[in-house]
């Protein structure tokens, strides 16, 4: 048990953004990275004790910071309308489908963005020491919206007037973390279309505070300026979406050191599904939309705003698992280079969940990756493709 275990890879991308690392030794103790070295010969280790994956390129298993597990990516209408007011029973076996595909993509934590009914919340509760897949779930239960305005897709209002700090306060939910939605959603028919924050500044400030009281993080839907401004200032965790938050935001961003998560693949899905009789999407607005997020995505990185990968899986066929795929070759579409954007789906991730266990491959850190049988060069077209999923250092059994 406690013996030196020795991996060869052909490609190390480590997580931390720095440049891809060729012909590298691993070195496992206790199912901690003890070494990371340049392979060299001789070494006098013996071969046989030397798991050989010199033709595969290993990365940190990703995290999906944006996901709705209630929500499959179908693209039947008839079939979402369903899923959004299934009762439990009917979700429990799709939640846990989802999250098999996550696991089998290498999604090895997710962060759930809510639903109106709760239903992934009781699901993390109720399958604690069921769940069959190892995989960190993180859920916001329902999120909060104004009365009125969007959100009852996925989450409720304050009712009898009450404020929304003071809402949050008596819920005792045993949720990871808060959603916040502070403006409509991303225009489908109007290119660039605003819409207004939901919310005061005042008050996603004192839910912020009590939030963080409770040592919870808070996650804002804001898409345009104001609404984004409003829940930066009021020092909210993570800005979801962020379609059209425009330059000064991106750039009082990189200052806080605020994560966005840009869920782009969203709008290429939309145009990708589209259908001649759907008249609720305008497929020139979309593709728009999808270009105009790659353009702020490629202003963040100048900025050295913290991006984290999120896909919104469960929106319109934006499928759980395979699209973290989609949204990485995004994010290189719009300027990252294949570490960085590797960073973003891990290393970012883990640190906006807070979780240690995954997101980096280095000295110390439990050995926990993806393997994949390509050269860097083969990566963005075989993200989806894993060769194996090691864990404390050794591979997991996938069935
Ligand atoms: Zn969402």
């Amino acid at each position: 048990m406690n013996k030196r275990r020795y991996i060869k890879v052909g490609w190390l991308v480590d997580g931390s953004g720095r440049a891809i690392q060729e012909q590298m030794l691993l070195t496992v103790k206790n199912g901690v990275f003890t070494d990371i070295d340049r392979y060299e010969e001789p070494n006098g280790l013996d071969p046989a004790i030397v798991t050989d994956l010199s033709l595969c390129t290993i990365l940190p298993p990703f995290v999906d910071c944006h996901v709705h597990l209630c929500m499959s990516g179908t693209t039947d209408q008839d079939a979402r309308k369903q899923q959004l007011t299934a009762d439990y029973a009917a979700i429990r076996p799709r939640i846990a489908e989802h999250l098999h595909d996550h696991f089998s993509h290498g999604v090895l934590a997710i962060r759930d963005g809510g639903d109106r009914q709760g239903h992934a919340l009781r699901y993390k509760n109720e399958t604690v020491a069921a769940r069959k897949e190892p995989l960190i779930l993180q859920v916001a239960g329902r999120a909060w919206h104004k009365k009125g305005r969007y959100g009852a897709l996925i989450g409720r209002y304050c009712q009898n007037n009450e404020s929304l700090s003071s809402a949050f306060s008596r819920e005792n939910d045993s949720i990871d973390h808060v959603k916040l939605v502070n403006s409509g959603l991303n225009s489908l028919r109007v290119f660039g279309h605003q819409t207004s924050p939901q919310f005061s500044a005042d008050e996603i400030r004192e839910l912020i505070i009590q939030a963080h009281l409770r040592g919870k993080k808070v996650m804002v839907h804001a898409n345009g300026q104001l609404p984004v401004r409003l829940a930066l200032e009021a020092g909210c965790d993570s800005i979801e979406h962020g379609f059209f938050m425009g330059r000064d935001n991106l750039k009082l961003m990189a200052e806080m050191k605020t994560t966005w998560v840009p869920t782009a693949f969203t709008m290429k899905s939309y145009a990708d599904t589209l259908e001649p009789h759907d008249t609720q999407i305008e497929r020139s607005v979309v593709e728009k939309n999808l270009q105009h997020q790659l353009k702020q995505i490629s202003l963040a990185r100048d900025f050295g705003v913290p991006i984290a990968l999120g896909t919104d899986a469960g929106s319109k066929g934006v499928l759980h698992g395979e699209s973290v795929g989609e949204e990485l070759k995004l994010l290189m579409k719009a300027g990252c280079s294949m570490p960085e954007a590797v960073r973003c789906a891990t290393c970012n991730g883990a640190k906006l969940l807070g979780i240690e266990e995954i997101g980096l491959i280095a000295k110390g850190k439990p050995a926990n990756f993806l393997v994949i049988r390509a050269t860097p060069a083969m990566l963005p077209e075989k993200f989806s493709f894993l060769e194996a999923i090691y864990l404390d250092g050794r591979p997991y059994n996938m069935e």
